[in-house]
């Protein structure tokens, strides 16, 4: 049932076929389920410096470096950048108001497809611009044995984010992987478009509140709701890709 979206693919890019051997993780409402508490202190430190970023809002520009949500935002509201020393004052807010809140969990269903990933033989790779100092070691700790420092692209690997190709692109560089042999798997519009600018099947996972018909527009070439049906469908589209 996934052959056509398979067979898009391949025709869009003029590969022969998708010789899978990694599949490149996003983490936040990907991995673990913590777009809530991301969403929920952007909105409150917005507010707090007077701009209005809706929680809603804030899903869309899941993925962006915090410096380019806070200037599209101060353009709309105030028709100019924000300036360095806001930038950095908001980030730091926002930073804190995160690590205020509970410790997201893992992602129902995350764990039980990685493994399988891992048992096919299959390399994991995470994709993400968060620029959490823990992140190496909440990794270990949630996902242990699944994913390695040498195999991950975080906010410190680049400079342009999401909705631009280069975090995907770094993740192949750093593979060395071709896109043809990998795919992407991204809760975000923004993602989805990282992932598919990078010329890599890219599998939507929706976890959080927007329509799907936003990740289909973001190109999304597969579309699940939550990480659960993507686990049960594993096997699936293995089977479909070789
Ligand atoms: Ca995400």
């Amino acid at each position: 049932m996934y052959q056509e979206a398979i067979k898009q693919y391949l025709k869009k890019h003029g590969y022969e076929r998708i010789d899978l051997k990694a599949v490149l993780f996003d983490m936040d409402g990907v991995l673990f389920n913590s777009m809530p508490n991301h969403t929920q202190s952007w909105h409150k430190i917005m507010e707090r410096f007077g701009f209005g970023l809706s929680e809603e809002e804030a899903y869309l520009h899941e993925g962006r470096t915090g410096a380019d949500t806070i200037n599209i935002i101060s353009r709309r509201e105030r028709g100019h950048d924000a300036t360095d020393e806001e930038i950095k004052a908001i980030y730091a807010a926002k930073a804190e108001e995160f690590n205020k809140c509970p410790e997201a969990p893992r992602m129902p269903g995350a764990w039980e497809v990685v493994q399988k990933i891992k048992t096919d033989g299959i390399t994991r790779m995470v994709v993400t611009g968060s620029g959490q100092v823990s992140l190496l070691e909440r990794l270990n700790r949630n996902f242990p044995g699944i994913f390695r420092k040498e195999l991950m692209v975080t906010a410190f690997d680049i400079k342009y984010g999401k909705p631009n190709p280069d975090p995907y692109l770094m993740a192949l560089e750093k593979g060395g992987f071709r896109p043809n042999e990998t795919i992407v798997i991204e809760n975000a519009p923004l993602g989805v478009q990282a992932g598919v600018a990078a010329g890599i099947f890219t599998i939507a996972v929706n976890t959080g509140p927007l329509p799907d018909q936003v990740l289909w527009e973001a190109g999304a070439n597969l579309l699940f709701h939550s990480m659960n049906e993507f686990n049960e469908a594993w096997e699936e589209i293995k089977k479909a890709v070789d």
